[in-house]
Parts: C-alpha cells; structure tokens; sequence
C-alpha cells in the first residue's frame, strides 16, 4: 500500500482542497501517512506573497530530501500561477493547477503507470462550476467551515486570487441547507460559513447571502452561525440589517481595510472609502456592541507615505477594532500594483508592520477588558477550553462537554 502525506500552506479554501484530494486517494486504497515517510507528497501551494511561495517551495524541498525516491506533487494557487518555475524545480514531479486539482488522483496513477505529462494547467477563468465541492465541510476540531463559495470577481490591484482561484462561483442553496441540516443532525452548534469572497455569494446563480443565511437561520440545532471575511462595500443594506439582528449570526464581523489612507484605497482599486469604513464600523458598534470587529492591513503598499501611514495608525487607533492582520506589501507578477513606481524598502515596510502588531496587541486587551463582566455565549472547543461568540478564547476550568454551546462571564 502506498503512503501519501499532504501539506498545506495558505487559506481555507486550500484546507477543504486538500481534505477533498486526501479523502479520494483513502478511497482509493492509500494509507494517508506522517511527512517523513511517504511515497507521495502532495503540497497544496500559497501564492498570496513572496513569503508564501517561499514557504511553499520549502516544503517541496524538505519532501524530496526526506524521501529522494519519492514522487512530489505541486498543486494550488503558485501552481495556478506559475507553473513553468515550480516545473523548473528538479524536486518536482507533477505541477498541477487549481483547474485540475479534482483529477489529481488520475493523474497521479497515469504518471504512475507511464511517467509522463507534468503540468496540468488550463485557464482558469473558464471555471464555470463548482463541481470540485463534493464535499463542502471542513471541520477544526468541533467547529464544521462549510465553503460555499469560490474565487472573486474582483480585482484589487495587489492580489493574485482571481488569477489562481477564477472569478466567483457557488454552491447552490439547496446543497448548503441540506449540509447544514446534517451537520445539526450530528450534534454541531456552530458552523462557519465561508469562501474566497463570501459576500459574492450567490451572484452567479441569482441569489444572495442574505437569502442564504435566512433559510440557514431556520434550521433547528444550528444555534450559531460564523462569517468569514466580508469585503466592505459588498455588504447589502438588506445583509447588514440581517446580520445586525438576528441572534444566529455570530457577533463577529471580519471587515478588511487594507489601508487608512483613501488615496492608497483607490491605487488598490478598494472601491470605499474611509467615511464609508468608519459608518460600516460605527452601525455593527451600535446595533451589537460587543461585536468583534478585526481587519486587515498591508502596510508598504507602492508610495505609501509617512502621512498615508499614519492615517491608517490613527484610524485604526480610534476605531472598535478587536484584532488585526497586518501583512508588508510584497509584488505580485501579473497585478497592477507591481508596475507601480515608488515602492516601499524592505526597513520601512518592517517598521511600519512592527508599529501596527503593537498596536494589535494593544485593540486586544481593550476588547478583552470591555467584555469583562459580560456573559456571553461560547464553545467548548477543548475541554476548559472556550471560543465565545464575539471570538475570544478563554480558558476556564469545569468545561469538559465539547461541542456544547454555553453562557459563560467573562
Ligand atoms: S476582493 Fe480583492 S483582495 Fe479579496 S480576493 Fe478579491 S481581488 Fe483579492
């Protein structure tokens, strides 16, 4: 029996891929192993930064020195993107893209069987379906991701995404109830809902968000419902209503930003603006006010000034920010922002990355002490230990029924 080992680098949209690969090479009969001792290694790659595809290209190094006899497998959004390095890799054996990630197995044994083909990559925006969510859920340790959506239509002028993912597709409403009515059947309280661009849900097959989380409300047993990232603008008057009132959704709101600075929105072609950040931020506040609100930044984004820097320091200082993410700029081939003159050095990118996770820290403890005192739902995600609905993690002794949603003082 064959051994195969997967590694995994990036999002969850390359966590369910992997999930969904591993399950059918078990059905096919092989043993799912530790990472010293495969005869396969499949490494689901991450191209989102230079960090990323370094990181990526690690892993297929350490696969090959492990096991020199091995076969190396290079799927996902670097292989999506650039095929011809990694097939340049003399540590790779088969380069294969996200358009060709549900045939893995196949090609796996035909090369087996007659060692040839070695990249498999078509164009990606000729992806229509989403034929590859065969299996939608994805679980991490009691909470289920159900991914209900892939790809986006949009294209900021720093991100490869659309280039590796394709523009945005769904899984059909009917697929998502009826996977969340077995989940809730299963005992889960809490799913997460998510996808590339989960406010691009539904715009291929003529619905919405909205629609979907009001039938996922109905479902007896699911008693929260998480949000993965949600783009700014994307956001419905009709969805934000919803989300701000129903007692299903989860008080959790990621909004990513990006930057304080509206010249800098608009060279990232971010179509809002700060005022409309900062009211989006003041009506979650308003309505829930313990809601969780964290963010993303990059920080070095091409001529991105002292001033431009600081605009975000100080947004970000005054607003009810939870957590935030904060990323150095780094080019990406193919987008708009790597033509761009005046980028940032290396020193000032670090600087102002260090400046922001101070600040990070700091919107942490303030979160933490304005819930002091609150009760407040939460999972046992381990035993003592708590993940509240407003994502804190608490540790607390006396909780051993994992899985269990419970009120909790914080
Ligand atoms: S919204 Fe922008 S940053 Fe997000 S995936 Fe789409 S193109 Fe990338």
């Amino acid at each position: 029996m064959r051994g195969v080992a997967f590694f995994t680098l990036g999002c969850r949209s390359n966590e369910f891929d992997t999930h969904f690969i591993a399950h059918q090479f078990q059905l096919k009969g092989y043993q799912v192993v530790d990472f010293d001792k495969a005869d396969i290694y499949v490494i689901n790659t991450c191209s989102v930064t230079a960090g990323a595809e370094r990181s990526s290209r690690q892993a297929i190094y350490r696969a090959k020195r492990l096991n020199p006899n091995s076969l190396v497998v290079v799927t996902g959004c670097y292989a999506q993107i650039n095929p011809q390095a990694l097939s340049e890799l003399k540590e790779v054996d088969l380069v294969v893209g996200n358009t060709h990630k549900r045939d893995i197995l196949r090609i796996v044994e035909e090369y087996l069987s007659e060692r040839k083909g070695k990249v498999y990559v078509d164009n990606v925006f000729r992806q229509n379906s989403v034929e590859s969510f065969e299996l939608i859920t994805y679980f991490e340790k009691v909470r289920p991701f159900v991914k209900v959506q892939e790809g986006c239509n949009r294209f900021c002028s720093f991100c490869v995404i659309p280039f590796a993912r394709g523009k945005s597709r769904s899984v059909l409403k009917e697929k998502v109830l009826k996977e969340a009515e077995l989940l809730a059947e299963r005992g889960f309280k809490e799913i997460v809902l998510t996808g590339t661009q989960l406010t691009q849900y539904g715009w291929d097959i003529a619905t919405d968000l909205c629609d979907l989380l009001k039938d996922l409300v109905k479902i007896r047993g699911i008693e929260l419902i998480r949000l993965s990232s949600l783009y700014p603008s994307e956001i419905s008057q009709k969805l934000l209503d919803f989300v701000l009132l129903e007692e299903k959704i989860a008080p959790h709101f990621h909004l990513p930003l990006q930057s304080g600075s509206d010249r800098i929105l608009q060279l990232m072609r971010r179509d809002y603006s700060v005022k409309d950040y900062v009211h989006l931020v003041e009506k979650v506040i308003e309505k829930r006010p313990l809601s969780s609100v964290g963010t993303d930044v990059i920080v070095g984004f091409p001529s991105e000034s002292d001033k431009d820097f600081e605009e975000t320091y100080k947004l970000l200082s005054q607003l009810p920010i939870h957590y935030m993410h904060v990323f150095p700029y780094s080019d990406r081939e193919g987008t708009k922002a790597c033509k761009m003159s005046r980028k940032v050095s290396q020193k000032v990118k670090k600087e102002r990355v260090k400046t922001l996770k101070s600040l990070d820290q700091q919107k942490r403890a303030e979160f933490l002490k304005k819930n002091e005192g609150k009760e407040l739902r939460a999972l046992v995600i381990e035993e003592n230990m708590l993940l509240t609905e407003n994502y804190l993690n608490l540790e607390r002794e006396g909780y051993t029924s994992i899985g269990e949603l419970v009120r909790v003082k914080v």
